[in-house]
C-alpha cells in the first residue's frame, strides 16, 4: 500500500469528545462486534420522533402515510449507500444480517427440488447454518478451491441436476478482517447456470465502500446489519438483485403485510403481494422507528465522517500502525509476543484487509498465554476486546490449525463457543480480536500496544525466582485474624478475639452457608457482577443463634435496616424447593419471606432472595463452589476424604499421610473445593510496598477475602513463604489441628472491589499481574483444608500458634 493512501482524520479527537461521551476513559476495540453511535444521532432521532406523528404503515391515515413515505425514502437511501440502482435492486428490512440470511435460506428451501449450498471457510456461523437446510453442502477451504470451482464451469453442476446452487461467502472475515474477492459473483454468473450468490457484507460495510453499480458483477443477495456501521439502530437488511427475486417467492409462510387477500372460513386461499420483493418478504409491522432512525444515522454519519472512503483510509492507517506495533514486540530472548493471524501482512490496512487484527500471545518460552487471563487484565484496564471463537469456526480452525478431532476433544473438556482458555495441547481455542472503527483514534492503538507490552512482554529480570524452601527458616507464625463469609460474595464477618471458632471439613463454621439468588433466573449472585454485595454486612450472633444482615452506607426510608434468620437450619422458614428441580439452584433453599427478599432486592437493586445451602449433613460436595475458585481445574478426590481421621480418635499428632510433596506441582489440582483461603501478613505488606513504590495507595487485606490471615512475630519476614508450604499445624502442641495446603489461589478482577465501598478500581490486580504471575496466571494466597484434628471438633482462635512445613 502506498503512503499516499495514508490518512488520519485529524478531527477525530474533537469528534470523540463531543459525540462519544460514553467512551470516557474506555478503549473500545470491538467495532466488529458493534460500532458506537454518536450523540447527535440519538438526539436527531429523538427530535424526529418528538416532532412527527408516525402511525402504522399499511393504512390511509395521514400518520400512516407519513410513515410509509419516510420508509420509502430510507429504503432508497440504503440503495444509494451501496450505489445500487433502485430499478435493479430491492431492500428488505430485517432484524439483522442473520435474519437476512434466513430469508434467503427459507426461499431456497421452499423450492421443490431442494438446493445445493457452497460456502467459504471464512464464513460467519450465521452463514454456515444455511447448510442444514440444503440437500447438499460443501465448504471451500481456500480461495483457490473457490476459483477452481468457478473455472470448472457447469461441469461441476451436473451432480446437482435440477437443483439450484447457492454460493455464499463473506466480503470480509469477521475473524481477522481479511477481505475476499468481490469479483466472484460476476464470474459465477458467467460460468454457471442456475447458481446464485449470497455475499455477507456485515463486516465489510462498516469500514469500506460497497459499490453495486456494476450490475454484472453484483451478487444476487447481500446481508448486512446497520448497527455495525452506525452503532444504531438495531436493524438489518437483505438487498436483492431483482432478477434473482423469484428464488425467494415460494416460501410457505405468509404474515400480515405480505398478502393481498387471505380467506380462512369456507375456503382457504391467499394471494401474496406481487408488486415488490420487499412486500412479499416483510412479515408483520416493520420496525418503523428503527427504519426512521436510519435516516438520522445516514445524515449524522456523513456529517461527521464524510464518505466511506475516508473512513476506510482512516481505519486502514490505524490498523497498519497497530499491526506494526504489535508485530515488532519481542521478549528479552528475541521470541515474538504476538502471533497475528493474517495472510497478507504487507497489505495490512490495504484493500485486502479490513481494520481488524486477530492475534494470540506467547510467553518467552513459546507457550501460549491463556486468553481468559488477557481478558481479565484488559477489562481492568478498561480495554474492550472480543476474545474467543468469534462466531467463525472455519477461520479459527484454519488459522489456529485446530483439527476437528481436537475441537471435539476441547468440547469434551468443557470448551464452548465464547469460553476462552487453552484447549488440548495447550493450544488456544480462540483469538483476541482487535477491531477499529470510524471513531477509533491513535490513542486507542497505542493504548493496546502499550497494554501488551506492559503485561506480556517479558524482561529478563521479570522471572520470579522460585523460593528455595529448604533454606528458609520458618519464622514464628500465628493466626492474626479469622473471617467468616456467611453469605457468598457479601462482606466478611471478623471472628472476635478470644473466640475459638469451629473449623469443619468444609471450612470455617457458617462460611458461605448462605447465598443470594436472582429471583428470575435462580442463579447465585456474585460480587463480580454485583460489586454492591460487598456492602451487605452479615453478622453471626451465636448467643441468640441468629444471622443478622445490615447494609453499609446509605439507608432508604422504606427498607428495613436489617433482617435476621436463625442459624439453625431446622428452625428457618424456607420455600419448599420444587422437587426434581435441576440446575444451579437445585440444592439451595430460598427463604419464604417477602421481608427478606425485599431487603436484599432494595439493597442491591436486583430482584433477589436469600437462600441457604443444604445443611452440612449433605456434605461439602453439594455445598457451595467458592467464588475465588476456578471452574476449569481438574477435579480430584478431595484430600479430606482420603485422609481425615475418624472424628473421635484421640491420637498423638500423626505424620502427614502420603501425598505429593512439591507444592508447585500439587498446586490447584484439588482446589475445586477449597474449604479455606489463607493469606499472610508479610505478603500483604510486600504487595502494599510494591503499590507504594508505584505511587499507588495501599489496599486493605479484605479485598482478598481470605478466611485466615497468618502473621509472623519476627520482623522482617520474607514475603510469599506460603508458596512453599505444604502443611500447617495450628494450635498449641497438645491439641493441634493439621491442615493441608491445596495450592495457590488464582485471582481475577474481584480483588479490585473495595470491600468497604463496593467501588472498583484497577489495583491491586494490575500490580499483581506484574509481580505475581506464574504460568500466565495471577496468584495471591493459598487454598487449604482441614486434614486432621486431635480432638473430635477443631477450634481455632486469633493468636493461635502456626507451624508451617515445606515437605
Ligand atoms: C456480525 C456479522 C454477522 C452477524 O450479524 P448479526 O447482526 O448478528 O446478524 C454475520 N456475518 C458477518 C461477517 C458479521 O460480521
Amino acid at each position: 500500500m502506498s503512503p499516499t493512501d495514508s490518512f488520519y482524520n485529524e478531527d477525530i479527537d474533537t469528534i470523540r469528545q463531543r459525540e462519544y461521551p460514553m467512551l470516557k476513559e474506555a478503549t473500545y476495540l470491538d467495532h466488529s462486534g458493534t460500532t458506537l453511535y454518536a450523540k447527535s444521532l440519538v438526539e436527531s432521532f429523538a427530535t424526529s420522533m418528538i416532532d412527527g406523528l408516525y402511525g402504522n404503515p399499511h393504512s390511509g391515515s395521514a400518520s400512516s402515510i407519513l410513515s410509509t413515505k419516510n420508509i420509502d425514502n430510507v429504503r432508497l437511501r440504503v440503495l444509494q449507500f451501496v450505489k445500487a440502482d433502485p430499478e435493479e435492486f430491492d431492500v428488505v428490512f430485517t432484524a439483522n444480517a442473520t435474519a437476512a440470511i434466513k430469508i434467503v435460506t427459507e426461499g431456497f428451501r421452499s423450492r421443490d427440488k431442494g438446493f445445493s449450498y457452497l460456502y467459504h471457510r471464512d464464513a460467519h456461523t450465521s452463514l454456515i447454518g444455511v447448510r442444514e437446510s440444503a440437500s447438499r453442502g460443501h465448504c471451500f477451504t481456500s480461495d483457490e478451491a473457490v476459483e477452481h470451482w468457478i473455472e470448472s464451469g457447469d461441469e461441476a453442476r451436473e451432480e446437482s441436476g435440477e437443483m439450484p446452487t447457492l454460493f455464499a461467502y463473506p466480503a470480509q472475515s469477521n475473524m481477522n478482517g481479511r477481505r475476499l474477492p468481490l469479483t466472484w459473483p460476476g464470474q459465477v454468473r458467467k460460468t454457471k447456470s442456475n447458481t446464485y450468490t449470497l455475499l455477507d457484507v456485515a463486516a465489510f460495510v462498516s469500514s469500506a465502500k460497497l459499490d453495486l453499480s456494476n450490475l454484472d458483477e453484483a451478487p444476487d443477495f447481500l446481508s448486512m446489519s446497520f448497527y455495525k456501521i452506525f452503532g444504531f439502530p438495531d436493524l438489518g437488511a437483505l438487498i436483492v438483485r431483482k432478477p434473482a427475486g423469484h428464488m425467494l417467492s415460494q416460501r410457505k409462510y405468509f404474515g400480515g403485510g405480505t398478502v393481498d387477500l387471505v380467506t380462512c372460513l369456507k375456503e382457504q386461499c391467499y394471494i401474496p403481494k406481487k408488486e415488490t420483493i420487499h412486500q412479499q418478504l416483510e412479515d408483520g409491522t416493520l420496525p418503523i422507528h428503527n427504519i426512521l432512525a436510519l435516516n438520522s444515522a445516514f445524515d449524522v454519519h456523513t456529517r461527521l465522517y464524510g464518505s466511506m472512503d475516508q473512513i476506510s483510509k482512516h481505519t486502514s492507517t490505524l490498523a497498519r500502525n497497530l499491526y506494526q506495533g504489535l508485530s515488532t514486540l519481542k521478549h528479552f530472548n528475541g521470541q515474538p509476543v504476538c502471533i497475528i493471524y493474517t495472510d497478507s501482512p504487507s497489505s495490512y490496512g490495504g484493500k485486502e484487509q479490513g481494520p481488524t487484527v486477530a492475534l494470540n500471545i506467547k510467553d518467552s518460552n513459546g507457550q501460549w498465554v491463556d486468553n481468559s487471563e488477557i481478558e481479565k487484565i484488559a477489562s481492568i484496564r478498561n480495554i474492550h476486546l472480543r476474545i474467543g471463537g468469534v462466531c467463525n469456526s472455519g477461520g479459527i480452525a484454519h488459522y489456529l490449525d485446530i483439527s476437528p478431532s481436537e475441537m471435539r476433544e476441547n468440547l469434551a473438556l468443557g470448551q464452548r463457543c465464547g469460553i476462552n482458555s487453552l484447549g488440548v495441547g495447550g493450544k488456544p481455542t480462540g483469538i483476541i480480536r482487535v477491531s477499529l472503527g470510524a471513531m477509533s483514534n491513535m490513542t486507542d492503538v497505542t493504548t493496546f500496544i502499550d497494554f501488551v507490552s506492559q503485561f506480556f512482554v517479558e524482561e529478563e529480570s521479570q522471572q520470579v525466582d522460585d523460593l528455595d524452601s529448604e533454606k528458609v527458616e520458618t519464622p514464628s507464625l500465628f493466626v492474626e485474624s479469622l473471617t467468616v463469609y456467611p453469605i457468598k460474595s457479601c462482606s466478611g464477618w471478623p471472628v472476635p478475639a478470644n473466640t475459638p471458632w469451629e473449623i469443619k471439613k468444609e471450612g470455617l463454621s457458617f462460611d458461605r452457608e448462605w447465598c443470594l439468588v436472582h429471583s428470575g433466573t435462580g442463579r447465585i449472585l456474585s460480587q463480580k457482577r454485583y460489586p454492591r454485595m460487598a456492602l451487605l454486612k452479615p453478622e453471626i450472633d451465636l448467643k441468640q443463634g441468629m444471622l443478622r444482615v445490615r447494609v453499609k452506607g446509605e439507608k432508604s426510608e422504606e427498607a428495613p435496616e436489617q433482617v435476621s434468620v436463625p442459624l439453625d437450619f431446622r428452625s428457618a422458614d424456607f420455600k419448599t424447593p420444587p422437587s426434581n428441580s435441576s440446575g444451579t439452584a437445585a440444592n439451595i433453599t430460598p427463604y419464604n419471606s417477602p421481608q427478606i427478599s425485599d431487603f436484599f432486592t432494595s439493597a442491591l437493586g436486583v430482584p433477589c432472595n436469600l437462600a441457604r445451602f443444604p445443611a452440612s449433613a449433605a456434605g461439602p460436595s453439594t455445598r457451595h463452589s467458592k467464588p475465588h475458585l476456578q471452574k476449569t481445574q481438574v477435579p480430584r478426590k478431595r484430600p479430606m476424604e482420603e485422609s481425615i481421621a475418624p472424628a473421635t480418635v484421640q491420637t498423638p499428632f500423626p505424620t502427614p499421610p502420603q501425598s505429593p510433596t512439591s507444592s508447585t506441582s500439587q498446586s490447584l489440582l484439588f482446589s475445586n473445593e477449597s474449604p479455606i483461603l489463607c493469606t499472610t501478613r508479610p505478603s500483604l505488606d510486600a504487595l502494599n510496598s510494591e503499590l507504594l513504590a508505584r505511587g499507588k495507595p495501599p489496599i486493605h487485606y479484605s479485598v482478598f477475602r481470605s478466611n485466615i490471615v497468618i502473621a509472623s512475630s519476627l520482623t522482617p519476614t520474607p514475603a510469599y513463604l506460603e508458596d512453599s508450604w505444604t502443611h500447617l499445624e495450628i494450635g498449641d502442641s497438645a491439641t493441634p489441628a493439621l491442615f493441608q495446603m491445596l495450592g495457590k489461589c488464582q485471582r481475577c478482577s474481584m480483588v479490585c472491589v473495595n470491600q468497604e465501598t463496593g467501588a472498583k478500581s484497577e489495583e491491586p490486580f494490575v500490580t499483581l499481574a506484574k509481580t505475581r504471575r506464574f504460568d500466565n496466571k495471577v496468584y495471591f494466597g493459598e487454598h487449604m483444608s482441614l486434614m486432621w484434628g486431635s480432638r473430635d471438633r477443631v477450634f481455632v482462635k486469633i493468636g493461635d500458634v502456626v507451624k508451617a512445613s515445606t515437605c
